[in-house]
């Protein structure tokens, strides 16, 4: 198995993916003052790309990925997106940021599937 050793030789197990840089929280310490606007979504990661960079790290010893943002659930799919990082053999856990106000909508909307 690779490892992944930063200069300080610490072993890097651990990778956060953010998703989206959106989010529907105005944080002071987050947001700059001289914050302008959102990037636009055609210069955010593809899922294709996020998944690319997943198994990458995951083949270089990564064995636990976090999805951030912003708020990650303001990603449209982002369940699909999980779905496909979840499948990497070798990825002991797979979380998820949130600041809890699109947890509503969104067991609104499992409900109905279920
Ligand atoms: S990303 Fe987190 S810290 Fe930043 S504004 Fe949203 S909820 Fe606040």
């Amino acid at each position: 198995m690779a490892e992944l050793i930063d200069g300080c030789r610490r072993r890097i197990d651990y990778l956060r993916l953010s998703v989206t840089d959106r989010c529907d929280l105005r944080c002071t310490y987050c947001m700059p003052p001289e914050f302008d606007d959102y990037e636009p979504p055609a210069d955010w990661l593809s899922f294709d790309e996020l998944d690319r960079v997943a198994r990458i790290f995951v083949a270089l010893g990564v064995s636990r990925i976090r999805l951030t943002g912003g708020e990650p659930l303001l990603r449209g799919r982002i369940a699909e997106l999980a779905q496909r990082l979840k499948s990497h053999a070798g990825l002991r856990d797979l979380a998820l940021s949130t600041n809890g106000t699109q947890l509503a909508r969104w067991a609104r909307n499992c409900a109905k599937r279920a």
